[in-house]
């Protein structure tokens, strides 16, 4: 299996995808999944990212090398002290910046928490035979084929007002079992970019209690295992790279996984009907802070990308004069800078755990929270800023060129901007803003990361108020 990265040429990668894998999208399955008009332009874009893993000028940035030599990408890598984290997080931002913080899923994010427990498996030997020894095997072969993942934790809402138990066939099981494996059966929602990924990692978000041992299940499936449908929601994907510029190129697709009775090998299942180990293992320090590190690094590259475009957008109208306008754009700084200050804190403030060097998990969380009201609020000032100059574009750019263009070129243009650039930048901000894709891309950013109310409920409840509230406020009273 000794392979590390290597040069993938593109058929390498297309034949990944062509694998037998069932992706569901408008009633078929698809065939080739890199030519067609609904993934073509996302799996271009994966495609250049793996290739940047070998390029000189980026590879230093984005890998480094085992103990065995092998080239490997840096999400795998287990930080050791304050300078490893940094060195992780500049790889993330390199990743993330190709896709301006629009992709999300590329891999790092589940990676993180294969190394969490890859890392941390000394903790678990002792309560859990065989745990060890498969998350050691897993990692190795993740890392060393350099194979794309994703995650997928919630059950289909289907009835929140029943229990897990009422509504159980729906709710991924384990159906049979054999001295070879499980066979599971149900449905896992929601899988972001399952279609252009190798492997699976399934385990359940919420606490399972002990009367729902049956659905505290953690484990890998690969997405071409037999009778794994990959239900994709309708596509965003938008061909006119001029004029969608994002969904031309970073749809990431979203699906739900239906598995009817799929086959998981023993060495693929790390917890089987354990509640207790399933929750101990989702709470898993080095895990789901290694992962928090990564999705803040993007938040930061997103919400750069965004104060950005206001800015230009602003510029380009004349209207940075306003004080509001001022004042708008200077909110979007401030939501830049103070997410990017809570990450460099978290790394500041990073702490050994059983020989991890982990971020602060009080300042990822306060990023991560703020996140979820500072984006659809940054896509709020972009439409205050933009106003109806948002529509100010011909319906294509190729328009400018056409009958009417030289009129177009007069009136289209913006402050010392031509009609072109200021056409191609409101496109832009659209797509940010009114497409489809922006639409999904809002309501990520408030869900991605769990259901807002219960993660600001979380935060107070495991926040420590008797060490730094209550005691600070009888020294107030002194
Ligand atoms: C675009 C997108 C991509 C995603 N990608 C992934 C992914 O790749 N992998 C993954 O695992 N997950 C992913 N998610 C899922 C995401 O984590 C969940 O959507 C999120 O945790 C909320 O769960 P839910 O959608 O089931 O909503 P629910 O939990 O059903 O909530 C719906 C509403 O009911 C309320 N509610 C429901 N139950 C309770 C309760 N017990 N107490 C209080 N209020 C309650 C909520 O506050 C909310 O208002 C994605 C979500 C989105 C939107």
């Amino acid at each position: 299996m000794e392979r590390g990265i290597v040069m993938i040429e593109n058929n390498r990668y297309l034949q990944r995808l062509n694998d037998g894998r069932n992706i569901w999208l408008d009633g078929d399955i698809i065939k080739n999944v890199g030519e067609h008009p609904a993934f073509k332009g996302t799996v271009h874009t994966i495609q250049s990212l793996l290739d940047l893993q070998t390029k000189t000028g980026s590879k230093s940035l984005l890998t480094y090398k085992t103990e065995e030599g092998l080239d490997a990408n840096l999400s795998f890598f287990v930080p050791r002290t304050h300078e490893d984290l940094e060195k992780k997080r500049l790889a993330y931002q390199h990743w993330a910046d190709q896709t301006f913080g629009v992709m999300s899923r590329l891999s790092e994010y589940s990676r993180s928490i294969i190394t969490g427990w890859f890392a941390n498996r000394s903790e678990y030997e002792d309560a859990h035979p065989g745990f060890s020894e498969k998350i050691e095997s897993y990692y190795y072969q993740s890392r060393n084929l350099d194979l794309l993942s994703t995650v997928a934790g919630h059950d289909p809402q289907k009835d929140r007002s029943k229990t897990l138990v009422e509504k159980k066939p729906g709710i991924l099981h384990i159906s049979r079992k054999n001295r070879e494996g499980i066979y599971v059966r149900g449905a896992k929602m929601i899988a972001t970019a399952a279609p252009y990924v190798d492997e699976i990692l399934i385990f359940s978000y919420h606490k399972r209690g002990e009367n729902e041992r049956e659905f505290a299940n953690v484990f890998f499936v690969p997405v071409n295992a037999k009778g794994l449908h990959i239900v994709c929601r309708e596509s965003f994907a938008d061909g006119r790279e001029e004029d969608h510029p994002l969904s031309a190129r970073f749809d990431e697709m979203d699906a739900v996984l239906i598995f009817d009775d799929v086959f998981i090998p023993w060495e693929r299942v790390l917890v089987q009907e354990d509640p207790e180990f399933a929750w101990k293992l989702r709470c898993d320090a080095p895990s789901s802070l290694l992962s928090q590190h990564q999705t803040v690094v993007r938040l930061v590259s997103k919400l750069e990308s965004v104060a950005a475009i206001g800015n230009e957008l602003a510029e380009t109208a004349g209207a940075t004069q306003f004080l509001h306008v001022k004042e708008k754009l200077a909110e979007l700084i401030i939501q830049l800078e103070t997410i990017k200050a809570l990450l460099l804190a978290s790394e500041n403030k990073a702490k050994m755990h059983n020989g991890i060097m982990l971020p602060d998990q009080d300042f990822l969380t306060t990023a991560r929270n703020l996140g979820t009201r500072f984006y659809p609020r940054a896509l709020e000032i972009i439409q205050q800023i933009g106003a109806g100059g948002l529509l100010q574009v011909p319906s294509s750019l190729k328009e400018l060129e056409g009958p009417i263009g030289p009129l177009l070129k007069e009136y289209y243009q913006g402050t010392e901007t031509s009609a072109e650039d200021r056409t191609r930048l409101i496109k832009l901000s659209w797509d940010l803003l009114g497409s489809p894709l922006a639409s999904r891309h809002e309501l990520y950013e408030r869900f991605y990361s769990g259901d807002p109310v219960r993660t600001y409920a979380a935060q107070y409840t495991n926040y420590k108020k008797r060490q730094n509230l209550v005691d600070y406020a009888y020294e107030i009273l002194k």
